[in-house]
């Protein structure tokens, strides 16, 4: 359905609605209820026991590491973290879930009522809420293709039957596809910096469904709403919401009516396929888990994990960009990762000035891993580099124009900044009268200049100090020039 139709007035009169689903697989070694590995991309059907693929009279035992790993993210999502919560059996039918239930908890979930700050398009922020976070287990994977006789048979690999999951659910807070998109990178960003799962969403760690559903502006009551499954990026989920949105409003300004169903995103297309009505909806006769006891968490156990959080990505960045003289952007760049922000902050605290390091990680290295379509983890230059390169600026061994020299140097070598400063070692002017001989000329060739300067304009020292550093090819010794040159304007 062509959605060329609509005009931005039609659309405007409606407001989407829209509610995430996201499922995290925890980096536990084991999984939730068993021994076995919990490992992606092993050979199939090999990470399995009598636990995980449901044989009778196998029973759960709960893993320890995936409860604190649950309530680690809870705390970090600013969640109310139950100290009793319940798991549940969700009973259906699937070939890849082969005790016929799957182990989730259902009214009393481990944690609720958390949220999400997202920026808006007005530079403000937006709080999203978390209705709950819950820890269940994965199903198997079914696999349909791949296989000589793939037409007539569908194979089944169950390495990851058990594996340990947090399901986190939105409150239907989010209005615009950017939002959620927005939501998403947030939360990924959270718990990468938590430890608690790795989030590569093409091995399927990190997953999201989206509720969608479209309402008259000013109309409290929600319309009906479609479950976007299937989409294993961002980037993707944005399209989709924005597809499906259009397709809803469409639908309805014909006269139609929304559907509540489950449709799949096809990313090739860029459109959403219905895949199953929910008029047959579930009944998944949800009902205690008898062979688990509620869990409990004590208040020492929470305060302990409380104490184990992290400074988190937004706090993180607020510090830094006081600490660093930092703009939003920048920081940003800096906090991308954990890993990568403790690795600059434990260079930048060895050196005489860290803002300097800043400054030469984002602009020049960053600027030439940009020109070169390289990755921060693929510079040649080692922060250690980076700060010897900072040390060097700060104290006039070399100045800015020798530094772009040597860093041009490192990247065309793919050699750390250490050694090419080793060999290529800038020859230095440090000698007094020499470049007081060039800055004596310099002054002869500019009287207008100089004029100028003793009249009161003190900031064209600058224009002398270039001039200077021009003619002696960048190599006098900066420190030097900018108090000989002050000396002999002022002389
Ligand atoms: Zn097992």
């Amino acid at each position: 359905m062509p959605a060329a139709a609509l005009t931005p007035d039609i659309l405007a009169k409606y407001e989407p609605v829209i509610g995430l689903e996201v499922h995290v697989q925890l980096l536990t070694e084991t999984k939730i209820f068993c021994g076995c590995a919990n490992k992606f991309g092993s050979d199939p059907n090999t990470n399995i026991c009598p636990v995980c693929i449901g044989l009778p009279g196998a029973l759960p035992v709960l893993n320890a590491k995936a409860v604190e790993f649950a309530t680690l993210a809870s705390l970090a999502l600013n969640c109310t973290v139950n100290s009793r919560s319940i798991f549940a059996r969700k009973n259906y039918f699937y070939p890849d879930l082969p005790k016929g239930y799957q182990i989730s908890q259902y009214d009393k979930p481990i944690a609720e009522h958390g949220f999400i700050e997202v920026p808006t398009a007005n530079g403000s922020t937006k709080k999203i809420g978390i209705t709950r976070l819950h820890m269940e287990e994965d199903a198997g994977k079914s696999i349909h293709d791949g296989f000589s006789d793939s037409a007539k048979r569908t194979y089944l690999d169950l390495n990851r039957c058990g594996t340990p999951l947090c399901e986190i659910v939105s409150d239907p807070d989010i209005r615009t596809p950017d939002e959620a998109f927005e939501y998403l990178t947030r939360l990924k960003e959270i718990l990468l910096y938590t430890g608690v799962s790795d989030c590569n969403m093409e091995e399927g760690s990190l997953r999201c469904d989206a509720n969608v559903s479209v309402r008259p502006r000013g109309q409290e009551k929600f319309g009906t709403k479609a479950e976007v499954k299937n989409v294993n990026s961002f980037k993707f989920i944005r399209a989709a919401l924005e597809y499906e949105i259009e397709r809803q409003i469409e639908l309805i300004e014909s006269g139609g009516r929304v559907a509540q169903e489950t449709r799949l995103w096809n990313a090739d297309e860029g459109r959403t396929y219905s895949m199953r009505s929910k008029e047959q909806a579930h009944d998944y006769r949800y009902f205690p888990e008898p062979d688990l006891p509620p869990l409990v968490l004590t208040a020492e156990f929470l305060n302990a994990k409380q104490r184990e959080l992290p400074e988190l990505p937004e706090a993180r960045r607020a510090r830094m960009i006081a600490d660093y003289d930092l703009n939003e952007k920048d920081a940003r760049t800096l906090t991308a990762s954990r890993e990568f922000a403790d690795r600059f902050e434990a260079a930048a605290r060895t050196a005489k000035n860290p803002r300097r390091v800043a400054n030469i990680l984002l602009s020049e290295i960053g600027g030439r891993l940009n020109a070169l379509g390289l990755d921060q983890n693929e510079s040649p230059v080692s922060m250690a580099g980076i700060v010897l390169a900072a040390d060097l600026l700060e104290n006039g061994a070399i100045s800015s124009k020798q530094l772009k020299g040597l860093l041009d140097i490192a990247f065309d070598k793919r050699e750390d900044f250490p050694a090419v400063y080793e060999r290529e070692k800038p020859q230095q002017i440090t000698d007094t009268s020499a470049i007081e001989t060039m800055i004596d000329e310099v002054i002869a060739a500019n009287p207008k200049q100089v004029e100028q300067y003793r009249a009161g304009k003190t900031t064209l020292a600058g224009f002398f100090v270039g001039q200077v550093m021009k003619a002696s090819k960048g190599q006098a010794n900066p420190a030097l020039l900018n108090q000989l040159v002050t000396k002999k304007l002022e002389g």
